[in-house]
């Protein structure tokens, strides 16, 4: 895929600038921000910009270190060894992408490290092979330090393996030219919705565990787009996702009901 086709990605600041830094300097990216902020575009985005193929693992607390670099599998009566997304990016070239690096148990840990500092190698045990990482290979991972437990933080001896890059929601003048592209909706009744989401990011922390997302907005900009009534597509978008607490939600109705009344 060329620039050209690269998903959408509208910047917020040097942060594509420092992406290709990190990738021609052969460091790994660490991505920072809030759920719904844009880290999946962003480097989707950059891996279609740099003409590189991406492997994307979404991080859970079931993972382990084979999900990531292969198995032996039955095949036919035989069993064959079959890459894992990781072995794929390293022994193919292109990119890693961990989404919620912290969700993913101790043992992949273990196996990012040599890949993520001076040595860029992949042991894989099982079939004795240690892969060296190509050139245009490019680990990225990501995580939300806003809803971390105790026990799930990166480790400083993790952490200080990336270059890191904080992501938040962008600016209303971006994150308006987002909702219109993603959505289609008029630019006034966009414009309208991000106000909208100002507001009521001030209000995150009160009681809520996460502010509205970009990802939220465009969904209420859709359902918009396509005929549903302001109110509801706010209520079914901007609310319900955010909170079960009765008082909350209806906390976020009185300041949507300010502004679309
Ligand atoms: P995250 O990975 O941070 O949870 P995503 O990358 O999935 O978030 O973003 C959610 C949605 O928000 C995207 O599908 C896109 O529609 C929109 N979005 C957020 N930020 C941007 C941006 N800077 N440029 C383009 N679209 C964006």
């Amino acid at each position: 895929m060329s620039a050209a086709e690269a998903p959408y990605y509208e910047p917020v600041g040097h942060e594509r600038e420092l992406f290709e830094y990190a990738f021609h300097r052969k460091l790994p990216l660490l991505l920072k921000g809030p759920t719904g902020c844009g880290k999946t575009r962003f480097v989707s985005h950059m891996a279609a910009r740099l003409g590189l193929p991406l492997q994307t693992v979404a991080c859970h607390d079931d993972l382990t270190a084979s999900d990531l670099t292969g198995r032996y599998l039955l095949q036919g009566g035989e069993t064959v060894w079959t890459d894992g997304p990781l072995t794929r990016a390293v022994r193919h070239g292109g990119l890693c992408y961990l989404d919620e690096v912290v969700e993913a148990r101790k043992d992949v840990t273990v196996v990012m490290h040599p890949l993520t500092d001076d040595r860029r190698v992949l042991p894989l045990d099982r079939t004795g092979e240690t892969l060296e990482a190509p050139e245009d290979f490019m680990m990225v991972a990501s995580y939300n330090p806003g809803y971390q437990h105790v026990l799930k933080s990166l480790k400083p001896s993790t952490r200080q393996r990336f270059v890191a890059l904080e992501l938040d929601f962008p600016p209303p003048e971006q994150e308006l030219a987002i909702v219109v592209h993603e959505s289609d909706l008029a630019r006034e009744r966009a414009r309208a919705l991000v106000n909208l989401a100002v507001r009521l990011r001030e209000l995150k922390g009160q009681d809520l565990e996460e502010a509205v997302s970009t990802r939220l907005l465009v969904y209420c900009a859709r359902l918009m787009q396509a005929g549903m009534p302001v109110l509801q597509a706010c209520r079914a978008t901007l609310v319900e996702p955010l909170s079960d607490d009765a008082d909350v939600r209806e906390g976020l109705m009185e300041t949507i009901r300010a502004t679309f009344g």
